[in-house]
C-alpha cells in the first residue's frame, strides 16, 4: 500500500485536532432541531466531513477523487463522513439518481455516519430535510437586518451587481424595513408573487471587491415540485445559502470543496457568524477549504455534458463502459481498489492541473497484475489444423488436457495458496490469431510460416507447413504438424527448441465470446477545452466488437470477474450481458501497457 503523503488538508487536520478546535462540540437530537448544537453529549466523532452530491445525475471520476478524499479523511482522523444529497434545487433531481450515488459510494468501499451514529447502518442525509431551519434562518437574517426583498427586474439586478473593478449599485429595495421585509417574505413563501417577482437577498456590501458580497440572493420562488418535499415549498434556497447551514446543522468540520468555490467562502463564514449571533447556531463553525479538481485527459467531468451524451444516443447509457461515471467505469472493469489508488495517487493539491489518462490505467494494472486470473483468448480466429494428428495420436477426435496456472508464480505472495491450474483442451484443431501466421514472413517474424516452429503455449511443439485459401486470396486455414514428445510440464518440453510461443484456444472445448474492444470515447485529449463542441471529439471507433474464442476457465467466468487476456490486457466479464457458459461477454479494460501516449 502506499504511505500516507502530507498535503495541505492533513496539516489543517492535524493543526485543528492538536489545538482542539472542535473539542468542545456536542450533538444532540437531529439537525434542523435549533437548540441541539448548545445542549448533548460531546461528539465522539474527532472530525466530520461530508460528500454533497446533487441529485442530478450520475457520479463521475472526479466524485470519485471527492468521495475517497471526504471519506478517506475521516477515516483516517477518527471521525466521519456524511453523505448529504443536496437536493435544494426542486427541478433537476431525480430518485434514479439518488440510487445511483448511494451504489457508487458504497461500491468504492466507504460507508457514511449520521450524528450519534456508527458507519454502516445509517441513512444519507437529505439537505431538503432542512428546509424549515432555512426558512427560519432567513427570517432570523432579516430580523436582524441582514436581509431584504428586492423586487427588481432581473436585468436591472444583474445590473446594478457591476463588474470587476466596477461596484454596484443600491437597490431601491435594499432600504425597507424590517417589518416590511419580513411581511414580504411571508408573502413570497404563501404564493403570493410571481416567480421572479422578488428575491430575498444577504444585506452584505454592493461595494465589495468580491462579487460575491454584493447582496448575494439566497431565496427565489420557484413553483416546482420537489422529489422529497412535494408542494409544500414554493420558494427554495439558493445553493450558497443552504450550502453553509447544511455543513452546521450536521456539525461538519471541514467542509471541502472544489476550487471554484473558493471566492463564495467569505459568503460562508459571514453566513456562520450571523447566525451564531442570532443564537441560531452555534460555534464552533464548519470552515470551507477548497481543492484542485480532478481533469483528466481524454475525458469530459460534467455532468450536464455527460447527460449529453446519454440522452443523444453517443453512447448506451449512463454506465456505457466508455463513460467516466464511476458506474461505467465499474462496468469497463475498473476496481475500487483502483480507483481509491488513483485518488492517492494524483493526491491533493490548490492548483488546477490534468492528470494523464494513462495514470489511471497504471492504477488498475498495479491492481489486478497479481489478482485477475489469466486466460486465452484469440480475437481475430483462423483455424489451425495439425494434419498429422492421428497420425500422432491415433485418431482425429482425441483430444489431451493441458494445464496452465491461473496466475504466474510472481503473482503469488509468500504463504500463499496458488489458485487451482486452468485446464483446457488441445485436438487435431485449434483456434489461432489470424495475424500468427504469414506465408511469407516480414523480416523478424517469428510466428507461423512454413516450416518455422512454434509453441502452442501449454501445449505441444508445431511446425508449420502451409495453409490453405479461398478463391479471394484469404487464409481459411493454416495447416501445421504436431511433434509429439513435446508437451509443456512434461521431460520432453525441450527436446525441440521453439521460435516463439503463440496464444490459441482448442476447437474442441473453446467457447464463442462476444468481446467487446472500447477505446477512448474521444479522440482528443481536452475534448471541451476553450468551449469547444465536445461532440466534434467524439472517436468514431471507441467500440469494436468482435466474436472470438475462449478457453472454458473464461467462458465459465462470473459476471464481473477480471481476468487477463494473455498477450491482450485486461478484460471482464459484462456485469449486466455475461451469462457464465451460455453466453459469456467481455468487455476490454485496458491493454497490457500504455498506448496513450501513441
Ligand atoms: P458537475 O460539474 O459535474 O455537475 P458538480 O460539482 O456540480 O459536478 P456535485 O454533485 O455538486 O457536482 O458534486 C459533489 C461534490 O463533488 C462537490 O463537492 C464537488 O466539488 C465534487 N466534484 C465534482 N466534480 C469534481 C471533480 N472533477 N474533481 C473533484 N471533485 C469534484
Ligand atoms: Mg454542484
Ligand atoms: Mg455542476
Amino acid at each position: 500500500a502506499d504511505t500516507k503523503v502530507s498535503n495541505f488538508l492533513r496539516q489543517i487536520i492535524e493543526n485543528d485536532l492538536d489545538k482542539g478546535t472542535y473539542a468542545s462540540r456536542r450533538w444532540a437530537g437531529s439537525p434542523g432541531d435549533a437548540a441541539h448544537h448548545a445542549k448533548g453529549e460531546p461528539d465522539p466523532a474527532k472530525i466530520r466531513t461530508r460528500f454533497p452530491p446533487e441529485p442530478n445525475g450520475y457520479l463521475h471520476v472526479g466524485h470519485a477523487k471527492s468521495i475517497c478524499i471526504n471519506f478517506g479523511l475521516a477515516k483516517e482522523y477518527g471521525g466521519v463522513c456524511h453523505l448529504r444529497f443536496d437536493d435544494t434545487n426542486p427541478e433537476k433531481e431525480d430518485t434514479e439518481y439518488v440510487n445511483s450515488i448511494i451504489d457508487a459510494v458504497k461500491w468504492l468501499g466507504f460507508d457514511w455516519a449520521q450524528l450519534g451514529q456508527a458507519a454502516g447502518s445509517a441513512a444519507p442525509y437529505q439537505a431538503s430535510d432542512y428546509f424549515d431551519f432555512m426558512y427560519r434562518a432567513a427570517e432570523a437574517l432579516i430580523e436582524a437586518g441582514h436581509a431584504y426583498v428586492d423586487e427588481q427586474s432581473a436585468e436591472d439586478m444583474r445590473a446594478n451587481r457591476g463588474d470587476f473593478g466596477k461596484p454596484g449599485v443600491d437597490s431601491p429595495f435594499r432600504t425597507r424595513t424590517v417589518a416590511e421585509n419580513l411581511a414580504r417574505f411571508r408573502e413570497m413563501r404563501d404564493g403570493q408573487l410571481a416567480d421572479g417577482a422578488a428575491v430575498l437577498r444577504a444585506k452584505i456590501d454592493m461595494a465589495s471587491p468580491n462579487i460575491n458580497l454584493r447582496d448575494p440572493a439566497i431565496y427565489r420562488i420557484r413553483r416546482a415540485t420537489h422529489h422529497h418535499t412535494g408542494d409544500k415549498w414554493c420558494i427554495y434556497p439558493m445553493y450558497t445559502f443552504a450550502h453553509p447551514i447544511e455543513d452546521a446543522l450536521e456539525q461538519i468540520t471541514h467542509s471541502i470543496c472544489t476550487l471554484e468555490f473558493e471566492d463564495q467562502r467569505p459568503f460562508y463564514d459571514w453566513l456562520m457568524e450571523r447566525l451564531c449571533e442570532c443564537g441560531l447556531l452555534a460555534a464552533p463553525s464548519p470552515k470551507q477549504y477548497e481543492f484542485a479538481r480532478l481533469n483528466l485527459t481524454y475525458v469530459i467531468t460534467s455532468k450536464r455534458k455527460l447527460a449529453q451524451l446519454v440522452n443523444e444516443g453517443k453512447v448506451s447509457g449512463w454506465d456505457d463502459p466508455r463513460m467516466p461515471t464511476i458506474a461505467g467505469l465499474r462496468r469497463r472493469g475498473y476496481t475500487p481498489e483502483s480507483l481509491r489508488l488513483f485518488a492517492d495517487r494524483i493526491g491533493v493539491t490548490k492548483s488546477d492541473s490534468w492528470i494523464d489518462y494513462s495514470t489511471l490505467e497504471g492504477c488498475l494494472r498495479e491492481d489486478l497484475e497479481n489478482k485477475a486470473h489469466r486466460g486465452m483468448a484469440v480475437l481475430d480466429p483462423v483455424k489451425l489444423v495439425l494434419t498429422n494428428w492421428a497420425e500422432a495420436f491415433g485418431s482425429d477426435g482425441y483430444t489431451e488436457a493441458c494445464t496452465q496456472p491461473a496466475l504466474p508464480h510472481s503473482a503469488i505472495a509468500e504463504g500463499q495458496t496458488p489458485p487451482a491450474d486452468r485446464t483446457f483442451q488441445i485436438g487435431k484443431e485449434v483456434w489461432i490469431e489470424r495475424e500468427d501466421f504469414e506465408e511469407v514472413p516480414p523480416k523478424g517474424y517469428k510466428r507461423l510460416f512454413p516450416s518455422n516452429v512454434v509453441r502452442l503455449k501449454g501445449g505441444y511443439v508445431i511446425e508449420c507447413t502451409g495453409c490453405a485459401r479461398d478463391a479471394a486470396g484469404n487464409v481459411t486455414e493454416v495447416h501445421a504438424k504436431v511433434i509429439p514428445g513435446t508437451k509443456s510440464g512434461t521431460p520432453g518440453a525441450d527436446s525441440v527448441k521453439a521460435k516463439a510461443a503463440i496464444t490459441w484456444v482448442g476447437v474442441a472445448d473453446g467457447v464463442q465470446a462476444e468481446v467487446r474492444l472500447y477505446d477512448r470515447l474521444f479522440a482528443e485529449a481536452h475534448p471541451d477545452a476553450g468551449g469547444k463542441d465536445f461532440l466534434q471529439s467524439l472517436n468514431p471507433d471507441s467500440l469494436k466488437v468482435v466474436t472470438a474464442y475462449v478457453e472454458p476457465s473464461l467462458a465459465g467466468a462470473q459476471p464481473d470477474q477480471k481476468f487477463q487476456f494473455e498477450r491482450f490486457g485486461y478484460f471482464v466479464a459484462d456485469r449486466l450481458d455475461h451469462v457464465a457458459g451460455a453466453k459469456p461477454v467481455f468487455n476490454r479494460v485496458t491493454g497490457l501497457k500504455d498506448s496513450w501516449g501513441k
